[in-house]
């Protein structure tokens, strides 16, 4: 099959791509291994129960509304409220005023530590304020074309001034976060629950600008997933192809075809790989590259496959026999937890570091008390879709998604000692148990069903490395863009008339990165 622009990849990044093309009136065609589009962002249903099997929301971001309003989406977006609590503290975010009740919070749990809050909110306020600049108006890529460049021209050039200084601040700010607490506070405690649900050693400008995107959270009518459906349907009708499981297994850069797993050809003029960067690397041929382009693609391939993903995350979808407004009660449909204020320390750092290098002596039970420590001190994030939307669940009852970071190794380890289906069913049973003896006393005795996720479900539904869900960890030499001065370059790649697109690209990620990036490489398309 012969085509001008081909997709791989139909997560947010590929379908914003394939959707942007399209919509200029691009013959496109978009290839995605599983049997629908969304990858990281779905929604899917048992027995009635909507759950999100990736993302539990969308930051808005100044993109997701122009988004659909672009392409004329035929979407609602609810609002997605967030509650952050410890222990029986809830605090329900409500616009800007809400980070002083947190310090509340805060110096209420910690009261020898007041100073050290007051150091610390004041730096996530001046976050805040950098933020709003990224964040808070609707970004540029996604503003609809005017006739004339100049009646265009103030909102950009304003917005980039904002833009530029905003910049100058943050890159001042690409500290790792817990180098930046180390040196702003002592309280360990305190310093684990603000950032334990963090990914290791993230920038502190990001962990920080959470407490803004907290109020910018949105949930689509009818789940996560469903935009994607959207998205998708909307390709389908502006003449865009999309073939459905349908794996890449082959390219051959030199001559611009590539093979899926059953043999199938595909020959494009321009490519935008919206997968897994590693992968992308790993499965291109190098015969017929000339010299120059030989060295580079070498270069690249060595850079990229040298690097880790960030942590994954191990998630529990339970059905409670229980009625929305027992949850409600307590707080949003969108909450991050902490059972206990004492906070993880070392548990999943140096603790985890030492269980992974004695693996060969742990005994099934030692690993199991550290799951158990793991879990009580641990902040989980928990998501009701029907405190958002109501039809998410059958009347008079609720569905639950509970997780928290987790390591793919150890997941890894686990399965080669064969005791991964056990260790899912223990896990998913002490995640239940966190919440039911806090936040939510009893749920476990109406729980009617209950499965879960682990990173290694990840890895093998989207092929994200290492079951990444946000790209590349923030432990390791970064091989991709990481300033946003450079994002516009993030989408090439070492191989002729390909671009690349999604959280690996750029970083940090997520779901906004992986729109932009997904505009970006249509542009360099069109
Ligand atoms: C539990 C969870 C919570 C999250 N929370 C947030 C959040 O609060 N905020 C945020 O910004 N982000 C969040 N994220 C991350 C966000 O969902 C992802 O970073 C984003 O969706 C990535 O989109 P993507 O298109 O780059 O990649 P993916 O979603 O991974 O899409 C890649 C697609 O390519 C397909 N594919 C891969 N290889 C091939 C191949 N060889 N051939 C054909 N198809 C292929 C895959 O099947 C997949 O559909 C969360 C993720 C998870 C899992």
């Amino acid at each position: 099959m012969k085509k001008d622009i081909i997709v791989v990849g139909g997560g947010i990044a590929g379908l914003t791509a394939a959707l942007s093309l399209v919509h200029n009136g691009r013959d496109v065609l978009l290839i995605e291994k599983n049997d629908s589009c969304g990858g990281l962002m779905n929604s899917f249903e048992r027995d009635g129960f909507r759950f999100e099997g990736g993302a539990r929301a969308l930051v808005n971001a100044g993109l997701v509304e122009p988004l659909i309003k672009e392409f004329a989406l035929d979407i609602d977006i609810l609002p997605n409220p967030i509650t952050l609590g410890i222990e029986d503290r809830l605090l329900k975010i409500d616009g800007e005023q809400s980070l002083y009740l947190y310090t509340d919070v805060l110096k209420g749990l910690y009261p020898e530590s007041k100073d050290e809050v007051d150091r610390i909110i004041q730096a996530i306020h001046e976050t805040i304020e950098n933020m709003k600049v990224l964040y808070g108006v609707d970004n540029p890529l996604f503003k609809k074309k005017k006739k004339h460049i100049l009646t265009q021209a103030p909102s950009v050039v304003a917005w980039m001034l904002k833009f530029l200084r905003t910049m100058y601040r943050i890159t001042k700010m690409d500290t790792p976060f817990e180098d930046y607490m180390d040196a702003i506070a002592a309280n360990q405690s305190l310093k684990d629950i603000i950032g334990q649900h963090f990914f290791r050693k993230t920038p502190v400008f990001f962990a920080f600008s959470y407490f803004a995107l907290y109020n910018d959270y949105v949930y689509p009518k009818g789940g996560v997933g469903a935009l994607m459906q959207k998205m998708a349907e909307a390709v389908g009708k502006r003449r865009g192809e999309i073939r459905y499981n349908t794996e890449i297994v082959s390219i051959d850069a030199h001559i611009k075809v590539m093979k899926d797993s059953v043999g199938n050809e595909y020959q494009y003029k321009k490519m935008i790989w919206a997968g897994d960067l590693k992968a992308l690397y790993t499965i291109t041929s190098d015969a017929g590259m000339v010299k120059q382009s030989l060295g580079q693609f070498r270069t690249q391939k060595q850079a990229v496959l040298a690097q880790k993903g960030a942590e994954s995350v191990f998630s529990v979808f339970l059905a409670a026999d229980l009625p929305p407004k027992f949850f409600s009660e307590k707080a949003s449909g969108h909450v991050f937890y902490t059972p206990d204020r004492q906070g993880l320390g070392t548990i999943h750092t140096t603790e985890l570091r030492v269980l992974l290098q004695r693996w060969d002596t742990v005994q099934r039970e030692e690993l199991y008390a550290w799951l158990e420590r793991f879990c009580r001190y641990n902040t989980f994030e928990i998501s009701i879709p029907v405190l958002r939307d109501p039809d998410a669940a059958p009347p008079g009852k609720t569905g639950i998604i509970i997780s928290a970071l987790f390591d793919y190794e150890l997941t890894n380890r686990i399965r080669a000692r064969g005791w991964y289906e056990d260790f899912k069913k223990r896990l998913e049973e002490m995640f239940i148990m966190a919440v039911s003896s806090s936040i939510y006393p009893g749920l476990k005795e109406k729980v009617l069903f209950s499965f879960s996720a682990s990173p290694w479900s990840i890895y093998g539904r989207v092929g994200s490395s290492e079951g990444s869900i946000v790209g590349w960890s923030f432990e390791g030499k970064i091989p991709v863009v990481t300033s946003m001065f450079k994002m516009a370059s993030s989408v090439k790649t070492a191989l002729p008339d390909v671009y690349a697109a999604g959280k690996w690209v750029y970083s940090p990620a997520g779901g906004p990165t992986a729109i932009m990036t997904g505009r970006i490489a249509a542009k360099k398309c069109n």
